[in-house]
């Protein structure tokens, strides 16, 4: 880590970042709006930590929001991106490294027979949505309540009761017309899909799930769920579109996708702890065959790019063939397959090899656990849900006797709990992720040294959380 003089502090930086950022900050849950209080502005970062202009160190549970599997700037990782960047920072041309990633891709991934890059996971399933109307001629997408899957018009809808509704929009300047082609419906709820299908069907494109809702909190999918997708899309003729932007290459080699349908992976039925939430053997699926359930398209990620802008759709051959140009669905990028986020990628997915899943499976466990007894100790009920290493805290006596399962569970909990947890803990040196609907995000980093740094914080911040 770089020491830096600390010019200003975080307070004042903010006040000049709020004149002329809106809010301050160029994506919204960094201002801090949920939990109160003045976002800390990083200067720099290394393995488990970040710092802050205050020169302050904190045990980081953001990692980026997922990308720091390794943690933050792995020797290898950063020596990769130099390396390209000496060489060119963008050609807007092919390169070599755009083929060995999707190539790395589709080696953990079999069921992306071919990968697109871009930018952004936003980018990514705006694709796959595109990929699907123009694959089925069919207009309507079904999202899940909850599932985030970026901030492209159609599926920021995530208003939507127990029965399919034709959402509304989810932000301002959404049009409705827009707005009304996202049909709504609760996660974990495969009766209600099944409904939405018999009566829509026929105009379903497709139906997009994260692999495991990770978007509030952490809300495995139930035994069957995701299958249950599988057989009903299939039944339907609409697309299954698996987002794993978020758990790709997280979770496991091969993702969601992997952690589930290949190695078996499930909920307990109620949230978590699950049986097999620690891998006994790492899984690299050789083929789709050895799935019990194989998406149509899915979409990638964060981890994807190492901590530089990159994401990626991939999938059936036959429809991701249909971009252009070979195909009529249109989708392009100035910086796609950029030299330096490829650099980056290839490096992380180079380095992410068994030893490192099972420590981040090892860290997860471990913070998890400290957390969850430090909050036991004090006396509040909570549910540490978890999927693969994954997890979140979900709060009060319902998510503690048996689980949140959906976004309506999600937002019952005793949500007010989280601020003074979230101070507590940033007090004490340990940065979580300022929402009670987001995932915590641990690496392989996160040796002894942070579990205890972590431990020694929790008493506090479970005691800010009981009052
Ligand atoms: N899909 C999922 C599951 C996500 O978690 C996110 C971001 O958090 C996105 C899509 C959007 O990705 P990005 O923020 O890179 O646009």
């Amino acid at each position: 880590m770089t020491t830096q003089t600390p010019a200003r502090s975080n307070a004042a930086l903010f006040e000049t970042a709020r004149a002329v950022i809106p809010g301050g900050v160029d994506s919204p849950v960094r201002a801090f709006g949920s939990v109160g209080g003045t976002p800390r502005f990083i200067t720099s970062a290394s393995g488990a930590r970040v710092r802050d202009t205050e020169g302050r160190d904190y045990v980081d549970l953001v990692g980026s929001w997922g990308p720091a599997l390794l943690g933050h700037a792995h020797p290898g990782v950063v020596e990769a991106v130099r390396e390209a960047a000496w060489r060119g920072l963008s050609f807007g041309a092919p390169t070599e490294a755009e083929t060995l990633l999707a190539q790395e891709v589709r080696r953990r991934v079999p069921a992306a027979e071919r990968v697109r890059l871009v930018s952004t996971g936003t980018e990514a399933t705006m694709t796959a949505v595109r990929l699907a109307r123009g694959a089925t001629g069919r207009d309507l997408v079904v999202k899940l309540a909850g599932c985030y899957h970026g901030h492209s018009d159609g599926l920021l809808a995530a208003a939507g009761s127990g029965v399919a509704t034709a959402g509304l929009p989810g932000s301002a300047g959404v049009p409705q017309m827009v707005a009304a082609q996202t049909l709504v419906l609760p996660y974990n709820d495969l009766p209600a899909l099944e409904a939405c299908l018999e009566q829509r069907g026929q105009e379903v494109a497709a139906v997009i799930l994260e692999g495991a809702a990770a978007n509030m909190g952490v809300v495995p999918p139930l035994p069957g769920y995701t299958a249950g997708v599988r057989r009903l899309t299939a039944q339907h003729g609409a697309l299954m579109i698996l987002d794993e932007v978020l758990t790709g290459f997280r979770v496991g080699p091969a993702g969601w996708w992997g952690l589930e349908a290949v190695e078996g992976w499930v909920a307990d039925g109620q949230g978590g702890p699950v049986p097999g939430s620690t891998h006994s053997a790492r899984i690299w699926p050789a083929s789709t065959a050895e799935a019990s359930w194989v998406p149509d398209l899915l979409t990638f990620g964060k981890v994807i790019g190492g901590g530089v802008p990159l994401a990626a759709v991939g999938g059936r051959a036959d429809v991701m063939d249909l971009l252009a140009p070979l195909g009529p669905v249109y989708q392009a990028g100035t910086l796609s397959g950029s030299p330096l986020a490829t650099a980056a990628g290839l490096a992380t997915l180079e380095l992410a090899d068994d030893q490192v899943y099972r420590a981040v499976d090892a860290a997860s466990a471990q913070v998890g656990q400290v957390v969850s007894e430090a909050l036991s100790a004090q006396g509040v009920a909570h549910r540490v849900q978890r999927a693969g290493s994954l997890f979140s805290v979900m709060f009060g006596d319902s998510a503690a006797s048996s689980g949140v399962h959906d976004y309506e569970g999600a937002q019952a909990q005793e949500t007010w709990r989280f601020a003074p947890f979230f101070h507590a803990f940033l007090r004490e040196g340990v940065a979580l992720p300022p929402s009670v609907f987001e995932a915590w995000f641990v690496s392989a980093a996160h040796d002894e040294e942070a579990v205890e740094a972590i431990a020694a914080a929790a008493p506090a911040a479970a005691r800010a959380a009981a009052q």
